[in-house]
Parts: C-alpha cells; structure tokens; sequence
C-alpha cells in the first residue's frame, strides 16, 4: 500500500534537477507543486537559484507548469512574477490536475516529471497519474494547518518506505544519481 506514496527520486530542491538529467531520462515537461517548493512565504518570487533554474528550463525548451489545489486567483497572482502557465484545482493527490496538463501537451505520462514536497499531494497525485515524480525538501519549515496534518501521516509513510525501499529512498544530488 505504500507504493502509491514512493517518489521516483527524492532530491534536496528542484533546482537540483538539470535540464541535460530530465533529457536523459526522456522527460520533456515539468510540473510542480508551488507552495514550498518553488516559492515561500518568505521568497514569494522564488530565491535567485529557482530563478536561474527556471531560466535554464525555459531556454532548454522544456515547459514547466505549476499544478496546484489552490483556486485560479491565489494561483495566478502567486505565479505572476515568475511569469509560468499553471493548472488550480489540480484536487491532488487526484491524478486529474496533472492529466489535464499533461494531455494539453499531448505528452505521454512517461514524459512527465512531477515535483512536490509532499507524499500524500504531489508523489500520490503523481503516481495515480502515472507520471514519475521527484519528492523535494520543503524550503520552509513552517507549515499551514492542512499540511500538518499530511505531515502528521507523511512521518509515518516515509518511515514505512525507508524500511521497505532503504537504498532508494534516500536525498540524492541529482535525479539520476
Ligand atoms: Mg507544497
């Protein structure tokens, strides 16, 4: 029952995620969680490194959408400054966000990378996608309450993978390290 929370790789932050690496592994769209992983309350524009790395995966020609569960008018005014096409009400960890963005690009789930700090959101909603996902760290600790909660339950699974899968789960530099 837990392999429906395993991520493909768990890497320290999205920006560790090299163009060349996604096209080696014959990805061609990124999608991402927002909150926590791209931006956060205190970088709400995203750090310089994120900024850089957006850059790099523009010029790359590799999209990178946000799929949120948020509604259309947090979403757009939080992407505003970092100029990227988004998905709200994604209802991860449901797969329709992702399939809906994934089919508007006409790409096969094998095609897709799925980025989040969450198990129980963005890896779930990822796997039910059939899409492969990368489990980055939150880049703040503080959480909203409804995160806690996942939190709460994502302590818990981590521990069940780690012990089920200890080689692969473990932070890794790179995705194909
Ligand atoms: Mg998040």
């Amino acid at each position: 029952m837990f392999e429906t929370f395993k991520p493909t790789w768990m890497v320290k932050t999205a920006y560790a995620i090299s163009p060349a690496a996604l096209k080696k592994a014959g990805i061609r769209a990124v999608f991402s969680d927002l909150d926590n992983t791209l931006t956060a309350w205190n970088n709400p524009n995203g750090t310089p490194e994120m900024r850089v790395w957006m850059k790099e995966l523009h010029d790359a020609g590799i999209p990178l959408i946000v799929i949120s569960n948020n509604n259309v008018r947090r979403v757009s005014r939080a992407v505003k400054s970092l100029n990227l096409p988004f998905m709200a009400r994604a209802f991860k960890p449901l797969s329709f966000g992702i399939t809906r963005a994934r089919k508007k690009l006409g790409l096969d789930p094998d095609e897709v990378l799925m980025v989040g700090d969450q198990l129980m959101t963005d890896v779930c909603a990822a796997n039910q996608a059939g899409v492969r996902s990368a489990l980055v760290q939150p880049l703040v600790k503080t959480d909203k309450w409804d995160t806690q909660i996942n939190r709460f339950f994502e302590k818990r699974v981590m521990k069940q993978l780690k012990r089920q899968y200890p080689e692969q789960m473990k932070w890794r530099e790179k995705i194909n390290d």
